[in-house]
């Protein structure tokens, strides 16, 4: 093992070394009295560092290796944490929040809580209340190095994410020479934000493997040449722009990023199933997209401000299709509507709905041209029914009420406005 290597920058030292045997973590809630924790939020995030060190544990058990990880809550109180989710940080809430705790720095306050918690290890992770990527740093401060990781709204693959880190994992999603020489190791929570798997080399570094496998050795031979100064580079530049994953409430993105914001191409898995794939702008959908949903129904086409916006193409579970124009997230202007049983709409659209004009060709041949409204006939149109009577004149809601009706054969007849009710019993007749 090099220890040159970049994989090894983190490799057994620090405050954290192998992830096994009783570690800690001190979670420490910041909170800037403007900025809190909702009673809420605070459940949630217990139940998120529970279910994450259950699953590291387990992980960790089914190779042989005792875990124990127990999380200590500290809520802290400091004065601002107004720049922590800014690239222009200085991390002045570090330093008041170990100030709160009464500790002179991280190393003290670990070396203190090791005693007093009974753990071999104490990993810190601050967090806070408020959306932002997440990181973890190591730093020299004098002759310690000093770890941290910082979170915003946790889930379960950023706290193991994160946590492995201080534990020595590098991250295999950046720059691209490391993500392509990274696929030889498969699936990784250090390189997608959607996998929980702990890859051969990133349990090596952790302490839960012997010895570095095959696939290990391929990895570090690829990458053998990128020194720590260009990853330092490329992971400063990657955390505001580039190539990354954001986490949020509702989903994770993964794409291209600018300032720390989905901007350009990338994609949006949504928690509930529903999955955008496109072009972004300012943190929204923008551009061209697909957007597949989980009800069943996809999307392909341009979008504006995070909606259906321009030309498009909207195909329903139940086989209706749409194909036209879009405003603002709903079908407005020159449009094709394909229903499920073979009618087919052409024409205008307003707020979701056919009209003002437009052409409807029914599937059992009767054919309609003229005025609509809320996707009914209204005003001047012409109908001819596959029976061959045809009905030009004035129509309401669907129904026509006065004009002329033309028989096959050519006999015509008026209808008038206060008549059409009752003519149009005869024409059911007829
Ligand atoms: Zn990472």
């Amino acid at each position: 093992m090099d220890k040159k290597h970049i994989a090894f920058m983190g490799y057994n030292e620090g405050i954290c070394t192998f992830l096994k045997g009783d570690i800690a973590i001190a979670a420490f809630m910041m909170d800037d009295g403007r900025r809190l924790w909702k009673p809420g939020d605070i459940l949630k995030t217990e139940k998120i560092f529970r279910d994450s060190a259950d699953y590291l544990e387990k992980e960790a058990g089914k190779r042989g290796i005792d875990l124990h990880i127990d999380t200590k809550f500290i809520s802290v109180k400091v004065a601002s944490l107004q720049s922590a989710a800014s690239a222009d940080d200085k991390r002045e809430w570090k330093d008041s929040a170990m100030n709160f705790v009464g500790a002179e720095s991280i190393n003290e306050f670990v070396s203190k809580k090791k005693d007093e918690w009974k753990a071999s290890q104490v990993a810190v992770i601050f967090l806070f209340p408020f959306e932002g990527r997440p990181y973890s740093m190591a730093a020299s401060v004098g002759t310690l190095k000093e770890e941290y990781a910082v979170l915003y709204r946790a889930d379960i693959h950023s706290v193991c994410h994160e946590l492995l880190h201080l534990f020595g994992a590098m991250d295999f999603y950046f720059p691209e020479s490391v993500k392509n020489a990274a696929m030889c190791l498969g699936s990784s929570i250090m390189r997608e934000a959607d996998s929980m798997v702990i890859d051969p080399l990133t349990e090596y570094i952790i302490g839960w493997r012997a010895g570095i496998t095959r696939e290990g050795e391929e990895f570090l031979k690829a990458t053998c040449r990128i020194s720590q100064e260009q990853i330092f580079k490329a992971r400063r530049d990657e955390m505001k722009n580039g190539y990354g994953s954001k986490k949020y409430p509702d989903g994770t993105y993964t794409g291209s990023l600018k300032n720390g914001i989905p901007f350009g191409s990338g994609v949006f898995r949504h928690k509930k199933g529903d999955v955008y794939d496109g072009e972004w702008r300012d943190g929204k959908y923008d551009g061209f997209g697909i957007y597949r949903s989980q009800k069943g129904f996809v999307y392909k086409g341009g979008m504006k401000n995070g909606r259906f916006h321009g030309r498009g193409e909207l195909l329903y579970s139940n086989g209706c299709r749409y194909i036209g124009e879009f405003q603002n997230g709903v079908k407005s202007g020159a449009g094709r509507m394909e229903y499920e049983g073979g009618t087919v709409y052409e024409g205008q659209m307003t707020d979701d709905k056919c009209g003002p004009t437009g052409k409807c060709m029914y599937a059992n041949g009767t054919v309609y041209i003229g005025g609509w409204k809320d996707s009914r006939p209204q005003g001047s149109g012409v109908m001819e029914y596959e029976n061959g009577v045809r009905d030009d004149g004035e129509w309401e809601s669907g129904v026509f009420v006065s004009g002329i009706r033309t028989y096959p054969g050519g006999r015509e007849e008026i209808i008038e406005k206060e008549l059409s009710a009752g003519r149009r019993k005869k024409v059911q007749r007829a």
